[in-house]
């Protein structure tokens, strides 16, 4: 559908999340092409005008970290522990997806994504054994219009007979290399999803910090969950200077006091996935300890398999637990409910390296952003739009959803022709993989 190049937002309740803009009641929104041209009081011009009483305007949510590759298998995993996660999704299920089945995934994925208010994505995809498994990851990510940052992983299967384990395996340069020439331009950007010392001997875990820094990519990776297997990696590699903002670590739940204060202070961000870390074992959120240090966490969904695609609650979850731990431990200030919407948008931007140009609303900046509407019954009345979007607001009220000026979402309906068939066929994939797993290996239950 073709879409006007300039649109006029009036009448909102505004949370720009930008500090000198802050809050603005009966305000206006003017956004030209895919950017945002004024906020505040804007003069009556040519555009297409979208009334918004009623409605508060949010910048876009930034979902950083979702392994989007696992929707069609959405509640396999409710009742297991991180333990059980790595046996039976990485070392079984995961070893039967064909490229279609990422395909599919990520494709309804990303539009739950998109329609829970999401505007960027980072998918990171870590079940991809071969380039048609990436291509067709990246393919989906285009097709639903979504923001995405594709962070480029490798599978984790149990070794073969005979061939190297994957934690012995350097990060395939040469995949990274072709994506990042071939397959990445407008709305999706790209990273590198490695294994670091959680999953990988130091070696490899050295070759992948330097192999992303060469290439000019964030390094993500996993900590918690388990053993790690190159616990001495983290010292080594801020001997080796490879520890700075452009590292992403998700998690983190088990590192020391000391460890959190040197990475925060070489600039190192964090991802907490609150929901699965607290069900699965991975230990308590990260999210007071940054705080007190000056610092905030991202935040992600993590895994559809055991946890809601909601950003909203995510950061409900992320503050109520957080919440929950200070009340123990005696500290009686509360972190304020706006903190879990800059989780929620700024800093996922900030994690991304993108915080010029997503994740608040300000002249200059990319038009991503999602209306609310507070008129319903869980939302009445207004007293204050911050705390009724961080506590109150759920899907039911994400009316509309624009992505770098253009809607995704308006009127409450997801604006992507049919979705009959994609939902058909993501039944298709989950049943054909859940068969697979029962005929060729042991039974997951
Ligand atoms: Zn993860």
């Amino acid at each position: 559908m073709p879409q006007p190049r300039r649109t006029l937002i009036r009448h909102a309740t505004i949370l720009t999340m930008d500090a000198s803009l802050g809050d603005l009641r009966d305000a206006d929104l003017l956004i030209e092409r895919d950017r945002i041209e004024a906020v505040g009081t804007v003069p009556a011009r040519e555009a297409a005008i979208v009334d918004a009483r009623g409605c508060i305007v949010i910048p876009g949510l930034v979902n950083a970290h979702l392994h989007t590759w696992q929707t069609a298998l959405r509640g396999i995993a409710a009742d297991w522990s991180i333990a059980e996660y790595i046996r039976k999704m990485h070392a079984g299920l995961a070893t039967v997806f064909k490229p279609e089945d990422l395909y599919i995934a990520t494709a309804v994925g990303a539009l739950n994504q998109l329609n829970c208010g999401t505007t960027t994505l980072v998918d990171w995809c870590h079940n991809n054994p071969t380039p048609e498994h990436d291509d067709a990851a990246i393919d989906a990510l285009y097709e639903s219009g979504v923001r995405a940052a594709f962070f480029h992983g490798s599978p984790k299967p149990d070794p073969a007979k005979g061939a190297a384990p994957f934690w012995e395996i350097p990060h395939p340069r040469a995949e990274l290399e072709r994506i990042q020439k071939h397959r990445i331009g407008g709305l999706i950007s790209l990273g590198a999803a490695i294994l670091g010392p959680q999953y990988s001997t130091l070696e490899v875990t050295l070759h992948d910090f330097r192999m992303a820094r060469e290439l000019g990519l964030i390094a993500s990776m996993h900590q918690s969950g388990g053993v790690p297997r190159c616990p001495e990696g983290w010292q080594n590699l801020e001997d080796a200077g490879l520890m700075d903002e452009r590292v992403n670590i998700v998690h983190g739940n088990t590192f020391t006091d000391d460890q959190l204060a040197r990475f925060c202070s070489l600039g190192v961000n964090f991802t907490v996935a609150p929901g699965i870390e607290m069900s699965m074992g991975h230990g308590l959120p990260v999210t007071g300890r940054l705080r007190r240090l000056g610092c905030a966490p991202s935040l992600g969904i993590d895994i559809e398999t055991l946890a809601s695609g909601e950003m909203l609650l995510a950061a409900r979850t992320a503050l109520e637990t957080q919440r929950a731990l200070d009340h123990r431990d005696g500290c009686s200030a509360m972190i304020p409910a706006r903190d879990a919407l800059a989780w929620a948008t700024i800093e996922g931007a900030r994690m991304l390296g993108m915080e010029d140009s997503i994740g608040s609303l300000a002249p200059g900046k990319q038009a991503d952003l999602v209306m609310i509407d507070a008129s319903k019954l869980n939302m009445q009345p207004l007293h204050d739009p911050v705390s009724a979007v961080v506590l109150q607001a759920s899907l039911a009220n994400i009316d509309s959803v624009m992505v770098a000026g253009k809607w995704k979402k308006r009127g409450g309906k997801l604006l992507f022709g049919t979705l009959a068939d994609k939902l058909s066929k993501l039944r298709e994939s989950g049943e054909r993989i859940l068969h697979a797993i029962h005929n060729e290996r042991a039974p997951l239950h």
